[in-house]
């Protein structure tokens, strides 16, 4: 039965620090096999829901399942199946690489030592060395070592890029994804590294102020957000920020810049039937898909404070 959910599935799950709510009523679910981004601004609650599927803090309300186990009640099971990548590292700086890799393996029920040499020669990690004289970089391709060495069914990371050059980067994701996703493994990945995530991802979530504004497969979301650029001899229509689809009409020069949520025959119909309108319609990147939904949060949120 377990193996038929879904790796991840929170219900209403809610985190409160102090008087500060940083995960609110979220409802994720992220299919097995899949490679999940999970993406929002800096402290929208990204780092607070990993740490919570791993049990690291406790809901203060709200259900959660990982890989078809209670998070809370069945924790230790959980963390025997889960890879895990912190956001910041944390290792006692005289201990080697190797006495780590020593250390792990005692703690899970798999080890995988090919892999775990394997990718501590591609990343050129020297297995002698004390952590603490590791680079920034070197301590992120450690943690991601180590997270895959258990041969975990759900490989958890949060903020894999840190401190990474842009091929290293590129190399890292290329080969987890290859290696660690897929069948019944699964990968949740926060990063604010968009063009990354968009070239790997195969399903997005956007988390805001501790909610969860979109969840969409990838390329779904690409193919329904799209820019309409329009150049109208006269005024506007003035219902045109009503159309259906459009989430919001700004200008650029002369022309209007329609931002689109599907629906694109219909205004491309709509607007044909406008005489001397010149238009074209632009791809957006996932990165200018979240700057979109970002700003609409944030014109949102203004009108909640005016009012
Ligand atoms: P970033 O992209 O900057 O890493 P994030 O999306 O991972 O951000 P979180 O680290 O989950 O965000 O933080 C969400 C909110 O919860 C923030 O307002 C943060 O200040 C608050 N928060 C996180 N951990 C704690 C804690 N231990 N005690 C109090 N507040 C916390």
């Amino acid at each position: 039965m377990a193996m038929s959910e879904p790796a991840v599935l929170t219900c209403d799950l809610t985190k409160i620090f102090g008087g500060q709510t940083a995960v609110d009523g979220l409802d994720l679910e992220v299919p097995r096999g899949s490679v999940f981004a999970l993406l929002g601004p800096n402290g929208a609650g990204k780092t607070t829901t990993i740490k919570l599927l791993l049990n690291l803090l406790q809901p203060t309300a709200g259900e959660i399942r990982v890989l078809g186990l209670d998070a809370v009640k069945d924790s230790v099971a959980v963390r025997r199946k889960v890879g895990y990548q912190a956001e910041t590292q944390r290792f006692y700086p005289r201990v080697r690489v190797e006495e780590l890799f020593c250390l792990c393996r005692s703690l899970y029920p798999r080890w995988n030592t090919e892999r775990v040499t394997r990718y501590c020669r591609i990343f050129e990690l020297p297995p002698h060395a004390r952590v603490g004289e590791l680079s920034k970089g070197k301590l992120t391709l450690l943690a991601l070592v180590l997270a895959v060495g258990p041969e975990p069914e759900l490989l958890l990371l949060d903020e894999p890029g840190t401190g990474l050059d842009p091929l290293r980067r590129r190399q890292v994701l290329q080969l987890l994804v290859e290696e660690m996703a897929g069948g019944d493994r699964t990968i949740i990945i926060s990063s604010h590294q968009l063009q990354d995530v968009e070239r790997i991802a195969d399903r997005v979530g956007f988390l805001f102020r501790g909610k969860l504004i979109l969840s969409r497969p990838l390329e779904q979301l690409l193919g329904e957000e799209k820019k309409v650029r329009v150049l109208f001899p006269g005024s506007p229509p003035a219902d045109l920020p009503g159309w259906p689809g459009v989430r919001r009409v700004t200008r650029e020069g002369s022309h209007l810049l329609i931002s689109l949520s599907g629906h694109l025959d219909e205004v491309l119909g709509r607007l044909n039937r406008c005489e001397g309108v010149a238009f074209e319609v632009l791809d957006q990147t996932l990165e200018d898909v979240f700057v979109e939904y970002a700003a609409g949060e944030e014109a949102s949120r203004d009108v909640v404070e005016h009012d």
